[in-house]
């Protein structure tokens, strides 16, 4: 399991351990993939399993699947006799979206004798840089996500300045970064792109990527084979750990807890961690509050459903990905006939392009409507402006609007202001750039301190969670709880 996949070597022995991680439920995606490759197994036949699947260091994150090999001859041997039905099986367990990619390992790191970042440390001098960034790392990054394919607005500013902030300077500020949102909102894509932007500026980076479902995988295979020494030492030498979908520890207190010391032991020493989950902490309950409360005390920022002009420049990269330049009017078609996630708006060009390239059909706007079907029409909403904000918020504070626009720091007046901007943020989505240029055209990081300490007093401060709560709902136009706004 070094380097965060795990390799087949001892296949009996770990086959039963994992067997029993699964029906507990513990290893669930590693479980998964273990149970495709016994499948394999009988597929390709005991000497080629032996010969040349064992010798692999395995690893996945989502519908990546990596192999890790020992030799060049072996990725040669590999890729015209096999990866055409490894690939085939594990798409037909997995999922159809699976697909492989062959390394070549930079060390003999696989089964026993493996490389771990506590060995690589030691022996630095030795080694490449490209040899030592590929064994500093765990688990790995998903190759284009990137921010050059990652599309910044409106619903996701916040947390991809901040990414962009932590990647240029780890551990500096906002630690940890901690990143919340639905399903298919970027999270994944955004992380890894902080994983790629750190390591090309500092390229022998200690930086490990992976889901907590992972982390929990190797955490048990660590117990198991009394390796708890090297799995802290690997965690704990790290620069930077990027931890997704932290959500997968809920409820799990063996890994809670040796997450927190991990947590603990790389802030502390001022190393930088960035998480991904599907709710804010403080709705975490199945979370120890001591991890809770580290969870908060970095920068919390949640992204939220692209908006339309998003979702079609994300339609526009991807479809360029694949080598299609699409026109706008298609492009506005598809997504006008999606929902919000991405990854619907993702199925939908698939599902046009499939027809295009298997079916030989002309790309054309009929086309898409004849797959898709009629535009969805978007529910109709009141519409809050930054003004009406600025409004209710000098009313409630007893400030002037040209007080919450100017420069004046007393108390009341910053007060007022932090809340006016922090309401623009939740409220309206509007980005850090239009709420600076709608309040006196400051810099766009005041915006976001300011953004970001009245989150964290609303926290703390029941008196002022109480201010915010009510401002929303007179701004949301609730009528018995507050007075609805009087312009429109
Ligand atoms: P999450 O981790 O939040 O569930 P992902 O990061 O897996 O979501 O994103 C799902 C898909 O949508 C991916 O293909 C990703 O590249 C794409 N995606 C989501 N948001 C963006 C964005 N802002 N820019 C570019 N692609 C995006
Ligand atoms: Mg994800």
């Amino acid at each position: 399991m070094e380097d965060g996949g795990f390799s087949l070597t001892g296949w009996h022995c770990a086959n039963r351990q994992l067997k029993a991680e699964v029906s507990k439920g513990g290893a669930q995606m590693d479980g998964e993939l273990w149970k495709a490759l016994t499948h394999l197994r009988h597929v390709i036949g005991e000497r080629n399993f032996t010969l040349w699947i064992e010798p692999v260091c395995w690893s996945r994150q989502g519908d990546a699947v990596w192999l890790e090999v020992p030799s060049q001859f072996h990725r040669e041997w590999l890729g015209r006799n096999l990866l055409g039905t490894i690939e085939a099986t594990l798409r037909e367990r997995l999922g159809p979206g699976v697909r492989c990619e062959v390394t070549l390992g930079a060390e003999p790191r696989c089964g026993q004798g493996g490389t771990s970042v506590g060995d690589v440390a030691k022996s630095r001098p030795k080694r490449t840089q490209r040899a030592l960034n590929s064994l500093l790392r765990v688990g790995r990054l998903l190759d284009g996500y990137d921010f050059g394919s990652f599309v910044v607005g409106p619903t996701n500013e916040l947390a991809a300045s901040a990414g962009r902030r932590v990647a240029a300077e780890p551990g500096r500020q906002f630690n940890p970064l901690f990143v919340w949102g639905g399903v298919g909102l970027g999270k994944t894509h955004l992380v890894n792109a902080i994983g790629h932007e750190a390591l090309r500026a500092r390229r022998n980076l200690r930086l490990a990527c992976l889901s907590a479902e992972m982390f929990t995988n190797m955490m048990i295979h660590a117990l198991r084979s009394d390796k708890m020494v090297e799995f802290r030492d690997r965690f704990r030498e790290l620069d930077v750990l990027i931890l997704d979908d932290i959500q997968f520890l809920a409820g799990k207190e063996r890994t809670q807890e040796e997450f927190f010391h991990t947590f603990e032991c790389l802030v502390g020493a001022g190393k930088q961690v960035v998480l991904t989950s599907d709710q804010p902490p403080s709705a975490m309950a199945r979370f120890e509050s001591r991890l809770r409360s580290r969870f908060e005390s970095g920068l919390i920022a949640d992204v939220t459903p692209p908006t339309q002009e998003m979702r079609v420049e994300i339609l526009r990269r991807k479809a360029a990905c694949r080598g299609y330049n699409l026109p706008d009017s298609i492009l506005r078609a598809i997504v006008a006939r999606c929902g919000a996630s991405v990854r619907e708006v993702e199925g939908g060009l698939n599902r046009i392009l499939a027809f295009v390239e298997m079916m030989q059909r002309t790309l054309s706007a009929e086309l898409v409507d004849q797959l898709l079907g009629p535009e969805r029409i978007a529910p109709v909403g009141r519409s809050l402006t930054i003004a009406q904000i600025r409004d209710a918020v000098a009313r409630d504070f007893q400030v002037t609007v040209e007080d919450l626009i100017g420069s004046a720091r007393d108390t009341r007046i910053s007060q007022a202001r932090q809340a006016a901007m922090y309401l623009c943020r939740s409220l309206v989505r509007a980005s850090l750039s239009q709420i600076a240029a709608e309040f006196g055209g400051r810099d766009h990081t005041s915006v976001l301190y300011a953004v970001r300490a009245a989150e964290q007093r609303r926290k703390r401060e029941p008196a002022w969670g109480a201010k915010i709560d009510s401002l929303e709902r007179q701004l949301l136009g609730h009528p018995k709880e507050g007075v609805a706004l009087q312009r429109p």
